[in-house]
């Protein structure tokens, strides 16, 4: 019982195998071809081993029954159109192919009825009849659906009904002279011509619909095409920032201890020199005193740093207030804080009417305090320092300016100073951690700006920024 069903499984599973292998063999070549242009080739390639079968079958039974030699020619004929079909089918020639299968079934048609009516009359007609309209039907469904061009489905009809109406003058010719069966003439041309008719009906609206599929199709994958390449995309953009944020952040990481290690580095070294003057004996006070104001230097440098850090990475997290800020309080009260620095540079400052603008207040105080003490601490030696304000209008936002005429900026280094960490010069010239800017730049872009920077060197810079006008925030 258990052997019985392994042979049956093993012979269902052989066979399937085959057919798998059979369908590849000839579906390979249109492995790249679009998925539109594929479905069309697997349907055709399910036609013609349809067809293939059918008149193998029909041979080997007209064989056995021993039929006469126009069915015999008959089906050696659309044997030879099927294989030829096939080969053409292989070669990626599908249009071409589907052409002489309908050639090999049209011809098919003519032997086995009209030819053969012609020679042997056959008094068992009706059944016959009703048969090749089957086919007919069959075959006429074939090759509209297969080749959806509205002329060629036009010409195969008008073929089909001509061999139809040829079939019954043949029928008409024999039948005339035995009036009982005369009738067969007139409901043979009624069948053919309403079957025609039913069929044509059918293959239309079957054609309309698969045209209707196959454009769904089309438009479907082009659709998941242009999604795949919008996704693409945006992965390849998400990892170019992720990868950008990890250097980022790892360079970030090298600095901060670099930076941090420097002042260290200063104050263990100072610590360590006034304990060796405290083990003298004639301690120098004097030495001693300048000692620890490079000790108190180191710290405050690092205070400084620890500040500066502290802002820009919490700028990403911390809250933001979102109010109606009135810039000109904003830079008064920047002008209060920086009183001192201003008198000791004598520095002049040229006040114009600033807008408001929607944001955080206490941002913006950060943002005119940075720009404003580098203007003062990167000043030129050769000029009184002169500050000035620049505003435009520019509808969406509102740009602004800080101006001054001091050491400048060589262009190759427009972009590079906003960077956290970048500084142009040495410690020693000019005090600063390289973070002033890049705050600057995060808390302009935190409010939908830009900020850059348009400089000469030994003339003076302006640095540039956007925000968005209020009536646009609002
Ligand atoms: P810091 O001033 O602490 O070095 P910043 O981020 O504020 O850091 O500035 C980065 C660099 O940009 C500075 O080292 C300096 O070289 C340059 N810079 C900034 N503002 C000015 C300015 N107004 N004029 C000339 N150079 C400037």
């Amino acid at each position: 019982m258990k052997s019985h069903r392994i042979t049956h499984d093993g012979f269902f599973y052989s066979a399937l195998y085959l057919m798998n292998r059979i369908t590849d063999f000839f579906l390979s070549g249109f492995e790249h071809a679009p998925h539109f242009e594929k479905r069309k080739a697997a349907y055709l390639f399910y036609i013609l081993f349809t067809s293939l079968a059918c008149v193998v079958l029909v041979l080997l039974g007209h064989l056995f029954f021993g039929f006469d030699k126009f069915y015999i020619l008959g089906n050696l004929v659309g044997l030879a159109g099927v294989i030829h079909a096939f080969y053409l089918f292989k070669q990626k020639r599908i249009e071409l192919s589907g052409h002489i299968l309908a050639c090999a079934a049209i011809s098919m048609v003519i032997l086995h009825n009209i030819v053969r009516d012609m020679f042997v009359f056959d008094p068992a007609m009706r059944y016959r009849i009703y048969i090749n309209m089957v086919a007919l039907f069959g075959i006429y469904l074939i090759v509209i659906s297969f080749f959806r061009e509205k002329k060629l489905v036009f010409i195969y009809g008008v073929v089909f009904e001509l061999l139809i109406l040829l079939h019954s003058l043949v029928i008409y010719e024999k039948l005339k002279n035995i009036p009982v069966i005369s009738s067969y003439v007139i409901q043979h041309t009624i069948t053919a011509v309403t079957g025609i008719a039913a069929a044509g009906f059918i293959s239309t609206w079957l054609l309309g619909y698969m045209e209707a599929l196959f454009q769904q199709n089309i438009e479907d994958s082009e659709k998941i095409m242009q999604q795949n390449e919008t996704l693409e995309k945006l992965v390849e953009k998400r990892t170019k920032a992720l990868k950008t944020s990890n250097e980022n952040l790892q360079e970030f990481a090298y600095i901060v201890s670099h930076d941090l290690k420097e002042p260290l580095r200063t104050i263990s070294g100072f610590v360590t020199l006034i304990r060796k003057e405290l083990d003298k004996t004639d301690i120098n006070r004097n030495q001693v005193d300048d000692y620890v104001r490079y000790v108190l230097r180191g710290t405050h440098q690092m205070e400084d740093l620890i500040s500066d850090i502290l802002t820009y990475s919490q700028l990403n997290v911390a809250e933001r207030k979102s109010e109606v800020v009135d810039l000109n309080m904003v830079v008064n009260e920047v002008l209060n804080n920086l009183s001192f620095l201003i008198r000791e540079n004598n520095a002049s400052i040229q006040l114009i009417d600033l807008p408001r603008v929607a944001g955080d207040k206490r941002l913006f105080i950060q943002l005119f305090q940075n720009l404003l003490s580098n203007a003062i601490k990167y000043r030129s030696e050769e000029r009184p320092l002169h500050i000035q304000f620049i505003v435009e209008n520019q509808g969406d936002f509102v740009r602004i300016g800080v101006q001054d005429n001091g050491i400048g900026i060589p262009e190759k280094y427009f972009e590079a100073i906003f960077q956290a960490f970048k500084r142009l010069h040495s410690k020693v010239k000019y005090e600063g951690t390289g973070i002033g800017l890049a705050i600057c730049k995060k808390i302009v872009e935190l409010h939908g700006g830009e900020i850059w920077i348009e400089s000469k060197e030994s003339e003076g810079s302006v640095f540039y920024f956007t925000l968005p006008s209020i009536v646009q925030v609002i």
